[in-house]
């Protein structure tokens, strides 16, 4: 059973041998991908969206954004196409995020290592005040006991 599992695209148990997908989904899926690769082969639909190959193919967005991001339907000959941003929604042509997505994890990522700094600024000045106030005992501790 081991090479057995759960189809993601329909939820049926199929034999994970050959494809990431049931045989059904599978032949689903190349349909699809034909009937867009045949649609975008015409040369008046090359600078289609993909709003307007879904509306005009009926494939689902999703396959056609699978399809684009997967890398079968070519960006740098279908300028329109894309997929959404991870984040965001936006449509993208590469990677997983937007450009202002990235930026804003990256800036984000930069805040929290401010912060840390801060916290370990903040940590280290905690500790010198305890060994100061403790040499302080100290020093009042000698004095007492030269007394
Ligand atoms: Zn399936
Ligand atoms: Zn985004």
């Amino acid at each position: 059973m081991k090479d057995v599992a759960n189809c993601p695209k329909c939820g049926q148990i199929f034999v994970k041998a050959l494809r990431p997908m049931c045989q059904h989904c599978y032949k689903e899926q190349e349909t699809n991908f034909e009937t867009v690769s045949k649609f975008m082969r015409r040369k008046q639909n090359r600078m289609a969206s993909i709003r307007e190959v879904h509306e005009k193919t009926d494939v689902p967005l999703e396959q056609i954004h699978q399809f684009v991001r997967e890398g079968r339907l070519l960006v740098t000959h279908f300028p329109n196409l894309g997929y959404p941003c991870e984040s965001c929604g936006s449509i993208i042509q590469e990677a997983r995020l937007c450009a202002s997505c990235t930026d804003n994890i990256k800036s984000g990522l930069e805040k929290i290592d401010k912060e840390k700094e801060f916290e370990q600024r903040k940590e280290e000045e905690k500790r010198k005040e305890r060994a100061s106030s403790v040499s302080t005992y100290q020093a009042l501790n000698n004095r007492f006991e030269k007394k």
